[in-house]
């Protein structure tokens, strides 16, 4: 069997060792230390805006805090991108509250403002105004800023800017990340960069900042003993896991170059394939191709593709499935056009790691010529 080929798997600078050493020869070997404010440091210059990082040990848990920082609660709801992973939308049921989906559009793969709209004004209609939007910039691809945002501040509803698959990615010149009144960024293995497992909230002020902290750190009064006035969570960085994070800030943007790279290197070996699409970049958006996705002429195509692949020991998957489709979720209301299940059923993952070898790439290319070679 030649060996396996990852959709993406973690890739180390070789500067993370020295930062994690630092961490045990200091004994600095806890939630809190220099790693950890160098981390946010190096995060919040990258950023480039006016806003204030706290790292914390996954994207979901900077999810659910921003959730309990706009004061959502039991029975409220929450707008939410379908097209998504899990993980945006399970916060939501954390606090008891009442997940509303909402479609994707055909340009970004993204939340559709136009779905958008309607459920904001039929959820109005039915007595409830969502507590906040959650948007998505899936795989990198921002989602359409401008548009989402001028809904959002129309009803004055808060975006939760869900930024885990899209540091590196900007729209208009401006980073992804920086966008929500609240953002979330996440370091899990998979990610564009990784500390193993890890997650940042992104804040526009330095009190918002404070209470992320706060409550991550058990909501401890501040007194001789402990005390709590609020309920607290265990949701901070360790300074370890930040020191891999220092090191894997030193090649972000060479790692960006190589998956946009992944991405080229694909769409010029299928450019005479017409059975196989790719998800253009919208003039003013910038994606950092985290994953390379195809879209098939139908979903046996799709199938007969993935499993040709795993055939060669080449991961492959579906894009993800949509929460609306999700067993867990089948009660959520929903407002649909179509184009999310769509991209389910045609949709493919290609390995687009920043790792990937020529020989590897060559790997994928020559299994997905060949297969359509045959067919
Ligand atoms: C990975 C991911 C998350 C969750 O991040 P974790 O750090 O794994 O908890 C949230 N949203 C999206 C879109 C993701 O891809």
């Amino acid at each position: 069997m030649k060996p396996k080929i990852w959709l993406s798997s973690p890739h180390m600078s070789g500067n993370e060792q020295s930062y994690v050493k630092e961490a045990f020869d200091s004994n600095w070997v806890a939630p809190l230390g220099p790693n950890v404010n160098g981390f946010e440091n190096d995060l919040q210059s990258y950023l480039n805006e006016d806003v204030h990082v706290a790292a914390l040990a996954s994207g979901t848990s900077a999810l659910h805090l921003c959730l309990i920082l706009l004061g959502v609660s039991y029975g409220d709801e929450v707008i939410c991108q379908s097209k998504t992973f899990s993980a945006s939308a399970n916060p939501i049921a954390y606090q008891g509250a009442l997940p509303v989906f909402v479609d994707s559009e055909i340009d970004t793969w993204n939340m559709c403002p136009i779905q958008l709209e309607r459920a904001i004004k039929d959820r109005i209609s039915k007595g409830k105004t969502p507590k906040a939007i959650i948007a998505v910039h899936l795989y990198g691809m921002p989602y359409n800023v401008e548009e989402i945002n001028t809904i959002a501040a129309k009803y004055n509803i808060p975006v939760v800017e869900d930024s885990a698959e899209s540091l590196g990615s900007h729209y208009k010149n401006q980073n992804c990340g920086t966008f929500g009144d609240l953002s979330i960024l996440s370091f899990n293995g998979n990610k564009i960069i990784t500390t193993s497992g890890g997650g940042a909230i992104v804040t526009k002020t330095k009190e918002q900042k404070e209470k992320a902290v706060f409550l991550a750190t058990q909501a401890r009064d501040n007194a001789p003993h402990y005390q709590h006035s609020h309920i607290g969570y265990n949701y901070r960085m360790s300074n370890i896991v930040a020191g891999i994070g220092r090191g894997q800030m030193t090649i972000l943007d060479s790692h960006v170059a190589k998956r946009r790279s992944n991405h080229a290197v694909y769409e010029k070996a299928f450019a005479h394939i017409d059975k196989i699409t790719f998800l253009k970049e919208p003039k003013g958006y910038f994606s950092n191709r985290w994953l390379t996705c195809i879209l098939l002429d139908s979903q046996s195509t799709r199938e007969g593709l993935r499993l040709a692949l795993e055939k060669e020991n080449i991961e492959s998957r579906p894009l993800w499935k949509p929460m609306h489709q999700q067993p867990v979720f089948k009660d959520a209301p929903k407002y649909l056009n179509g184009v999310s299940d769509d991209l389910f059923e045609r949709g493919l993952c290609l390995p687009s790691g920043s790792n990937l070898t020529d020989v590897e790439l060559d790997r994928v290319t020559s299994a997905i010529n060949t297969y359509f070679a045959s067919c």
